[in-house]
């Protein structure tokens, strides 16, 4: 059975988490990156057994002060298991009124993990420019450049273009099974080999033909298989490649 990294699912208190990685398990899906975004689910993320992301999401701007504060600490706290920062990012599409703040909050998360060597987990929404914006301002100190993934990707090859060539990988979601993502699809053709990752985005965005269920990790099988579908190659060698990529950057 081949192996599956799910580079991005989120946890909430009720859930049980050790059943949702067993299910994940018997399918073969051997890691799972558990995100954060918020007090909540930077905590809930902490429940697992596993790999961590932990950061302050775009919807958290009230915040942005004592967040950015903490997150040192709360990273500091669990070193061993934290893999990236994340998830950060900017959305125009919900909130385009606060997008100012969500620039600043995402600039500073991006410079603590160049402070600290850290990937980034990042969403982005309707704000393409932004994103590329922020991305290009922050002053990288510690290596040549930062490594990181866009999450649940739904823009065009041409923005993808544009991730790549700052260094990013990208990842799709369950996005990719929906009938209307020709887009998406395209995107999914277009990223290099060596660049590319899956994952659920669970409890969201169930793919088909599991869509309205509350994902799990288990279920970034489907996701899998329809990008190698896509890409014209096994589902083995899709697996074995995106497993690589994720655990070339979270470990
Ligand atoms: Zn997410």
């Amino acid at each position: 059975m081949p192996e599956l990294y799910d580079t991005h699912a989120h946890f909430g208190a009720e859930d049980d988490v050790d059943a949702i990685f067993a299910r994940a398990a018997e399918v073969g899906v051997s890691h799972i990156l558990a995100i954060g975004g918020d007090d909540e689910l930077n905590r809930s993320a902490l429940r697992t057994s596993g790999r961590v992301a932990l950061g302050f999401d775009r919807d958290q701007t009230s915040l942005a002060a004592e967040a950015c504060a903490a997150l040192p600490g709360l990273v500091a706290a669990n070193r061993a298991r934290v893999a990236a920062i994340g998830e950060i990012g900017l959305d125009a599409h919900y909130t385009p009124e606060t997008l100012p703040a969500q620039c600043s909050l995402f600039a500073q998360q991006l410079a603590l993990a160049d402070e600290l060597a850290l990937p980034v987990v990042v969403h982005t929404r309707e704000a393409d420019d932004a994103t590329l914006g922020v991305l290009d301002e922050v002053p990288w100190r510690h290596g040549d450049r930062l490594r990181g993934v866009i999450h649940s990707y739904t823009g065009s090859t041409r923005f993808a273009g544009r991730l790549l060539d700052r260094g990013f990988c990208v990842s799709f979601s369950g996005i990719v099974t929906f009938k209307r993502s020709d887009e998406v699809r395209a995107s999914a053709r277009y990223v290099p080999a060596d660049r590319l990752l899956v994952e659920t985005d669970s409890p969201f965005l169930a793919p088909e033909p599991l869509r309205g269920r509350r994902c799990e990790p288990a279920f970034v099988v489907h996701t899998a298989r329809r990008i190698a579908e896509e890409r014209g190659v096994p589902f083995e060698a899709l697996a074995a490649l995106t497993t690589a990529n994720a655990l070339a950057m979270f470990g």
